[in-house]
Parts: C-alpha cells; structure tokens; sequence
C-alpha cells in the first residue's frame, strides 16, 4: 500500500481522495489542520495562502467543530476548492494566474452582483494582499466570500428588497459582526 496508514476498502473516487488527503495530512495524524491545509493550497505564487482564507475553509467543513477537517469531512471541503479552482481560471481570461479589476468585475457580474466601478477598484484595493492592483487565488476565494455573506447580512434587514435599509449604529455594528459564512 502506498499509504501511509490503512486505506478502508473504498470505491475508486474516494481512493483518488484518501490519496490526496494522505498527503495533505503531513503529521498523519487522520485529520487536516489549519497549517497543513495552508500548506497544501496554492495561490499562484510564494506567497503563503492567505490564512483568512483557509480558516473560513475549515470553519465552513468542519462539521463536528473539531477545529481539523476529517477525511468524513474532507471531500466536500476538496470539491470547494476545485469548484473554486475552476472558477478562478474560467475568470482569468488573459491567464495571468491573477484577477484584474475587469476580470473581477465580470466574475461579480456573473454570480450576479451589480456594482460600481469605484466599488470595484475598492475590492482590488482591499483584496489585493501584493499590491499589484489585481487579486490572487486565494485573495479572489476570499473577496467573493466576504461580498456574499455582507450581502446576505444585508438582505436579511431588506425584507422588501428595494436595496435601502435603515440602521443605527449598533445594528450597523451587529450586521457586521454576525457575518457567517453558509
Ligand atoms: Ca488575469
């Protein structure tokens, strides 16, 4: 077996999966943590993938709260990547390996977000960790995200959808704060 700790008899799928697994599980010790996830994951370039990113990774798979992802729970964590993956290069029309502001702004467009052009040179402004002017593969997982779940925040105190709502300042606070990602 190449495995370093007994692979169950599994359907070849979760063979290919128990294999990836195995090597991003470094320290063998049957469960995925924070460091080792980072260090599996790739950006596109040397800088280390943004831990942000990562630990809204594990909080979003982490089923039983553990704090580590198991290889029960690993398979929908592995799909998200690659669905983000695939994504990140469908965007990246020039491929560059990165996300420029017109490229972003057609991603955004695309999930169905409709905002200014200013909006979006302060997402590049915010997102972009290298100062490059355009955004990363994890810095992109990362924007995305983070626009979602204030959306959805947002939308909660817009019942009537209309894009206004009305807030004090500790509600401003509260909206913020309770952010969470699906
Ligand atoms: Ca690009």
């Amino acid at each position: 077996m190449a495995y370093g700790y007994g692979a169950p008899k599994m359907p070849v799928d979760q063979q290919f999966l128990w294999g990836i697994f195995s090597r991003v599980d470094k320290d063998r010790n049957g469960k995925i943590s924070a460091d080792e996830l980072q260090t599996a994951l790739a950006n596109g370039s040397w800088n280390p993938f943004n831990p942000e990113t990562v630990r809204l990774m594990i909080s979003m798979f982490d089923r039983d709260k553990s704090g580590n992802i198991t290889f029960d729970e690993f398979g929908a964590l592995w799909k998200y990547v690659t669905d983000w993956q695939e994504t990140f290069r469908s965007f990246d029309r020039d491929r560059s390996g990165r996300i420029d502001k017109g490229e972003l702004q057609t991603a955004l467009s695309t999930f169905g977000y409709r905002l200014s052009d200013r909006f979006y040179d302060l997402l590049i402004r915010k997102f972009d960790r290298t100062g490059q002017g355009t955004v990363a593969f994890d810095d992109f997982i990362q924007c995305c995200i983070t626009v979602e779940m204030l959306t959805a925040s947002f939308r909660r105190q817009d019942a009537n959808r209309t894009g206004w709502v009305q807030l004090t300042y500790e509600q401003f606070l509260t909206l913020v704060f309770n952010c969470k990602s699906t």
